[in-house]
């Protein structure tokens, strides 16, 4: 898509930088041990860029396995790449053909769904092993009943046995090497096979958590894979909002619902609009700021469902104008600190990102 796509109207336009994406995935693959391939996570819609998009960008960039959580997000996918796709919450019952009928490769996450992959046909499956998330995956005990009785995988080919890190972003947390160790003993119980451990903070913890595959999906957006160390990946994502009206305030007005704001000097309002209905979270209030020409401003008020307010007092009129653009996201801001700001994360920022924005994606791979 070019930028002369952008509907005249559009308000409020989200850029999806492709060639970050794919230039994060080439970093991420280029720290993976030189034996381990790097796959790319895409759940949750490419988390919340555009798996449509993002799909074909990666496979041409050189990934050979993608993962996505849910079905449906399979048989979508499907449609965009050639390559193996792999679901993460496996197969729920009856619905092992559509994986078969779609070339997907189920996650198997307990002895169920193991027995019902093995009865509606077998075939290529990863086994996903639990070392401490304890959410998904078969239980140590559980690996030691499929040591004792093989049978049970009879007619299953292991693609890969998976594990899923708690804190690798936290470097120093004891829990990682618990992990690493609990991993290795369950692969040395359960029969030879390839084995992946690392999300995007695993790969940075070194090449003994890489093992043959890793897993990659926040840094290949521009996440910090590591916490309160610097970024090395390329902000992927900008949003941007037209101010669609400035106004001045006497002192002593209040701002938004509620009056959660209030002027304490005659004050230049701007509006655009952008709300938490986009996924601009509502505890932004008083909190989230935007830029113009660089220039920092502060969000005042609350964040209401299509509206936000800031104070453009301090800039000059000519630049805060109605028309002119608000930054909200982006190299200025990324999202893990639009996420830090309203107290949670970056992932949730990106993956709240709404439909509702026009989106441009730029590229030369797009
Ligand atoms: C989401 C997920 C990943 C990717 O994690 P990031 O922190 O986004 O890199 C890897 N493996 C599993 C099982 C996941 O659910």
């Amino acid at each position: 898509m070019r930028s002369d796509d952008i509907p005249a109207n559009a308000g409020a336009i989200l850029t999806v930088d492709l060639d970050a994406v794919a230039a994060n995935w080439r970093l991420l693959s280029g720290r993976a041990a030189p034996h381990a391939d790097c796959a790319a996570m895409v759940k949750a819609d490419a988390y919340g860029l555009g798996a449509e998009q993002v799909g074909p960008v990666l496979a041409k960039a050189g990934a050979r396995v993608f993962f996505v959580a849910t079905l449906d997000e399979g048989i979508r996918l499907r449609r965009a790449i050639k390559q193996e796709i792999c679901v993460l919450e496996g197969p729920r019952p009856a619905s092992e053909s559509e994986f078969r009928a779609h070339r997907l490769t189920p996650v198997v996450n307990s002895l169920d769904q193991l027995a019902r992959w093995r009865s509606s046909g077998g075939g290529r499956a990863i086994l996903h092993v639990d070392t401490g998330m304890s959410r998904l995956g078969i239980s140590e005990a559980e690996a030691e009943t499929l040591a004792a009785e093989p049978g049970r995988l009879g007619g299953v080919e292991l693609a890969w046995i998976m594990s899923h890190l708690v804190s690798g972003e936290i470097q120093h947390d004891p829990e990682n090497a618990l992990q690493l160790a609990r991993f290795r003993d369950a692969l040395g119980k359960l029969p030879k096979a390839k084995a992946s451990l690392a999300n995007s903070a695993g790969i940075f913890l070194g090449p003994a958590y890489h093992f043959d595959l890793v897993r990659p999906g926040a840094a290949l957006y521009g996440l910090a894979p590591v916490e309160h160390a610097p970024n090395p990946m390329r902000t992927a994502v900008r949003l941007e909002a037209e101010i669609l009206t400035v106004r001045t305030i006497a002192d002593g007005r209040s701002v938004g619902y509620n009056a959660q704001w209030r002027a304490n000097r005659p004050t230049r309002i701007a509006t655009v609009g952008v709300g938490y209905a986009d996924g601009y979270l509502r505890s932004l209030t008083n909190r989230g700021r935007g830029y113009i020409a660089s220039r920092s401003i502060p969000l005042v008020g609350r964040v209401s469902m299509d509206l936000v307010t800031f104070d453009v007092t301090d800039l000059p009129e000519s630049v805060c104008r109605p028309g002119a653009m608000i930054a909200l996201m982006g190299p200025e801001l990324p999202p893990d600190a639009l996420g830090a700001l309203a107290g949670t994360n970056g992932y949730q920022m990106l993956t709240g990102l709404s439909r509702r924005y026009a989106r441009r994606y730029l590229g030369s791979a797009a």
